[in-house]
């Protein structure tokens, strides 16, 4: 099959380039032969990311967007010259990690020069003393941490998608780990980057615990998304590798209740390093054969450190829950997470079967959560079409929670499974926004959440899109992301 053969879903504003050879040249004089490709097979593969829409459209022989040089640079200095390149022939330039983001941040949305960050693999130094980890930002998730491991540490900042993601990925869509409740998000985590700005020029944000140095530049980078600098490498804290890990579940019989116990063993300080409530429908979906956690509310914990401090956490865990009627449910069920936790068989295996498929998460106070939670079902199975909404929290903090949606449907006859999908996804982030939520709490915006932004933002947005106007005057870096205001505007450059 010819590239030409497949349908483009972003098609309408891909940038003309009218000397493409010549730019193919100055790309391999910058980065070498070796490191730019125009070949079909890997323009294909750097189509799309994980946005699971995507996926249901490369069953149909869709491509979601189509680049035109694929580079993987090697030093900071040539991702510098490619984007003065880029500049002067007015050529977009994605950023890309390991193409797990799943809100189409990655997609060539007009073409242009997909910059693979893979070749800054290495791990530059270790500190003891200070507690931190250099590295360059295209290392893989599961080999920065594997590398911590073996020397005695772990940075704490676990995503499902350890495997498949990069250190830049994340600061650029400030995910989140499993182990967050304890350790951060990936912003709380970061302490110092090297960014290339749009028009190449190369700053860095030193490594400090904390400065009183005017106002934090560095924060708007963390959450750019590649579209106001690419990180080249970062600084993270670590810590020793938990000398005990206590696993603890209780069920609880109403997701309120759960809520309740949470917040409490956060209000005493109290951070267990995991904490996931199911709601009853994944429950059943996860723990089918658990007779305490029949239609109820299944929440693990996992205590981790110190022994001794952990003895005190599981004390204070164990009798919050018991005090919010949570019954004990032993270990098994949190073993039982921890053998499948980077198992995601159930997402793609609805692409072929028609099923338009996806998770959405939010962010709350706690004055919100079980509101937010109960709306947005409500909203959800009034929707034409939707099969199955469900929700998990995983995120925790002492003033609120980031909460997970999955839902599940097949678009009525005469809508397309892209109509359906951004019906899905507004229909939710309405129904987040009206009960006072935040539109995203660790996805990041890409394509799918754009449109919201000012509602999220209020007019601080108008700010933003001044800032990327002023750093990026030719909107170079992964354009048609964050800043569009409709769906449809992006197409349009
Ligand atoms: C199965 C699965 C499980 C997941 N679990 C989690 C989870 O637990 N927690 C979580 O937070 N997310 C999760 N994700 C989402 C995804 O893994 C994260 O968004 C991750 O941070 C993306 O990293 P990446 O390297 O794959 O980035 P990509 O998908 O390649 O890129 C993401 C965005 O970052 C930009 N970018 C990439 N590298 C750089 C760089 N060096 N400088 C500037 N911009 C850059 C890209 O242009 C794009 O906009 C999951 C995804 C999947 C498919």
């Amino acid at each position: 099959m010819d590239l030409k053969d497949f349908e483009l879903i972003y098609n309408e504003n891909r940038v003309s380039i009218s000397d493409k050879q010549d730019i193919e040249s100055k790309l391999k004089k910058i980065v070498g032969v070796n490191n730019v490709s125009t070949k079909d097979v890997d323009l294909l593969a750097y189509t799309k990311d994980s946005t699971l829409i995507a996926f249901n459209w490369e069953i149909e022989g869709k491509i979601a967007g189509l680049p035109d040089f694929i580079t993987w640079p090697e030093k900071t200095e040539q991702i510098s010259e490619i984007l003065k390149l880029a500049n002067l022939e007015k050529i977009p330039v994605i950023p890309y990690g390991e193409g797990s983001g799943v809100v189409g941040g990655a997609i060539p949305l007009y073409g242009g020069i997909i910059l693979d960050m893979k070749k800054f693999n290495r791990v530059l130094e270790i500190n003891d003393r200070n507690l931190t980890i250099t590295a360059e930002a295209g290392i893989n998730g599961m080999n920065m941490e594997r590398y911590l491991n073996a020397k005695g540490y772990t940075s704490g900042h676990i995503p499902q998608s350890l495997y498949t993601s990069s250190l830049g990925g994340w600061i650029a869509h400030r995910a989140a780990g499993q182990f967050s409740t304890k350790y951060g998000k990936i912003e709380d985590i970061v302490m110092g980057m090297e960014i290339v700005l749009p028009q190449g020029e190369i700053i860095k944000f030193k490594t400090i615990p904390r400065a009183s140095t005017g106002p934090q530049l560095d924060k708007l980078f963390i959450g750019g998304e590649g579209t106001l600098g690419i990180v080249t490498k970062a600084t993270l804290k670590i810590w020793p590798f938990p000398e005990k890990r206590t696993l603890i579940s209780y069920a609880f019989p109403t997701i309120e209740k759960s809520f309740e116990a949470v917040r409490e063993i956060l209000r005493e300080q109290i951070y267990p390093a995991v904490v996931r409530i199911y709601d009853q429908f994944e429950t059943a979906r996860h723990f089918p054969d658990n007779e305490k956690a029949k239609e109820k509310v299944m929440t693990i914990f996992i205590c981790e450190g110190n022994s001794k401090l952990v003895a005190l956490e599981e004390l204070i865990t164990r009798n919050t829950c018991e005090k919010n009627s949570g019954i004990d449910c032993g270990e098994n069920p949190v073993k039982h997470w921890m053998e499948r936790r980077f198992r995601v068989t159930e997402t793609s295996s609805m692409p072929p079967y028609k099923i338009v498929f996806d998770t959405l998460e939010v962010a709350s106070l706690w004055d919100d959560a079980a509101n937010i939670y109960h709306n947005v079902l409500d909203a959800m199975n009034k929707f034409k079409g939707v099969l199955m909404i469900t929700a998990h929290v995983s995120h925790f903090y002492p003033n609120g929670v980031g909460i997970y949606f999955s839902f599940g449907g097949v678009p009525p006859r005469g809508i397309t499974d892209l109509e359906f999908y951004q019906d899905c996804w507004d229909t939710t982030i309405k129904t987040v926004l009206d009960a006072g939520g935040s539109i995203a709490h660790h996805h990041g915006v890409g394509i799918n959440r754009s449109h919201w932004m000012d509602e999220e933002w209020g007019n601080a947005m108008n700010t933003l899109r001044k800032f990327k106007k002023v750093i990026d005057p030719n909107n170079i870096l992964n354009p048609g992301k964050i800043y569009k205001r409709t769906w449809e505007e992006r197409g349009e450059n």
